[in-house]
């Protein structure tokens, strides 16, 4: 049987890689990068429940390796300008846990170990540069020449998709204006901090921009929010995270910084997930690009993984139509969601921090203002998650 070609190795490849052999599909990875290439940062930090019951339907006993080294916290606290607003701790769920949080190069390390052991076959430093298709194959070639054909192309290249920009395929959406800085901090060991997430509305001691701290197995991730005319030198550089980190934990962490890194808010859906003759479907970050409140960018590539593997499996046009309109129907949702939750961390209307500053101010009498400045960060509550649509 011909491989189903799957092209990018981050998570969302790597599950879709897993997916397609959990079908009992032959599959041939290409990935850009060399063997053992390392990635930085802890990015999506979050893997949620349904992602878990996802990647464990591809790989019995996965969901309980990755929480098994992930952490989960069980208190949320919500402070504005130095004040506590909110502050829950749920008791431990008797089931799966509702997520688990480990940095992204775990997550991976986690998948790829699984796609070896499923037979996945690697082809390591294959840059495809480009893709044809037509009504019974696709043909993709690489930086150095080779060609690879096949009747199916799953594309989880990433951001700058090579695959999309070769079917012409458009993004449409918005990009946000300010940056977010995110920075890894390992723990100090035996003085970890309290195994919980923080998020502060206007700081006082960052000059009232909120930031938010979220704990990783080893360390944790804090998130600065910057104002649209900050620069980049006086929040997102390493000798900058130094002078302002303290305010945020306290001393002793000049020499725990991990990673520092700054990003601009996409709302980006692509056009089409798939090509006309339906030979290639687009998953993941090559799809869709969502800033990352409510961590809907992995864990909705991730779906798209399974659901994709599921269309190519079927083997029929309705398939990989179907995979189509329900995917692109939950990145819609998700950019929606996502944006929402923008719209209240970056208010542009006076009207939002007026709301926000009542809520606080309201919090110790009318606990449900508490609870509304605790969750609305995350987008909208209810309805679809961000796995909707699963094929
Ligand atoms: C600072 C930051 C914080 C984030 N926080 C969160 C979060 O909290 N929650 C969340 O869910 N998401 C978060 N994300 C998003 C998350 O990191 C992405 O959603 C995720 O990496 C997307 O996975 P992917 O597999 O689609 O793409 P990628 O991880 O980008 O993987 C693409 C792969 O394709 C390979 N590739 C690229 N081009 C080619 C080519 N032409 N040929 C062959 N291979 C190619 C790349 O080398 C790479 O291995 C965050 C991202 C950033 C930057």
């Amino acid at each position: 049987m011909i491989p189903v070609v799957v092209v990018g190795a981050g998570p969302v490849g790597l599950s879709a890689a897993l997916a397609l052999r959990a079908h009992g599909l032959p599959v041939l990875l290409l990935e850009a990068d060399p063997e053992g290439r390392r990635r930085p940062g802890s990015r999506a930090l979050f893997v949620h429940r349904e992602t878990l019951r996802l990647l464990d339907g591809m790989r019995p006993g996965l969901a309980a390796e990755i929480t098994g080294y992930g952490q989960t916290w069980h208190t949320r606290r919500t402070l504005y300008r130095g004040r506590e607003v909110y502050s829950r701790t749920f008791p431990p769920p008797s089931g799966l846990v509702p997520f688990t949080s480990l940095r992204q190069v775990d997550t991976e390390r986690f998948l790829l170990a699984a796609c070896a052991e499923a037979g996945v076959e690697f082809v390591w430093d294959a840059e495809v540069t480009n893709v044809r298709t037509g009504p019974e194959e696709a043909v993709l070639t690489t930086a150095d020449g080779r060609a690879f054909s096949t009747r199916y192309v799953i594309a989880a290249d990433g951001a700058r998709s090579a695959v999309r920009a070769a079917l012409g395929i458009h993004m449409e959406g918005t990009h946000g204006d300010g940056f977010h800085v995110v920075v890894d901090v390992s723990d100090v060991p035996g003085a970890e901090l309290p195994l919980e997430r923080v998020f502060h509305y206007e700081h006082p001691g960052l000059g009232g921009r909120s930031v938010m701290r979220v704990p990783f197995t080893g360390g944790f991730q804090v998130d600065l929010q910057c104002r649209d005319d900050d620069e980049r030198e006086e929040f997102g550089t390493e000798e900058a995270v130094r002078r302002w980190l303290p305010a945020v934990v306290g001393e002793g962490y000049d020499e725990r910084i991990l990673w520092v890194s700054t990003y601009r808010f996409l709302r980006k859906v692509a056009a089409s997930f798939t090509d006309p003759h339906g030979r290639v479907l687009l998953v993941g970050e090559a799809a869709h690009l969502f800033p990352p409140f409510g961590a809907r960018g992995m864990n909705s590539g991730i779906a798209d993984a399974a659901a994709a593997a599921e269309a190519v499996a079927a083997g029929t046009a309705d398939a990989v139509a179907g995979f189509d309109e329900v995917r692109r129907a939950a990145g819609l949702f998700n950019s929606a969601a996502a944006g929402a939750a923008l719209d209240h961390l970056r208010p542009q209307r006076r009207i939002v921090r007026v709301k926000q500053r009542a809520a606080a101010t309201l919090a110790p009498v009318l606990p449900w203002c508490g609870s509304w400045l605790e969750h609305a960060p995350y987008g909208p509550r209810h309805g679809a998650p961000a796995t909707a649509g699963k094929y």
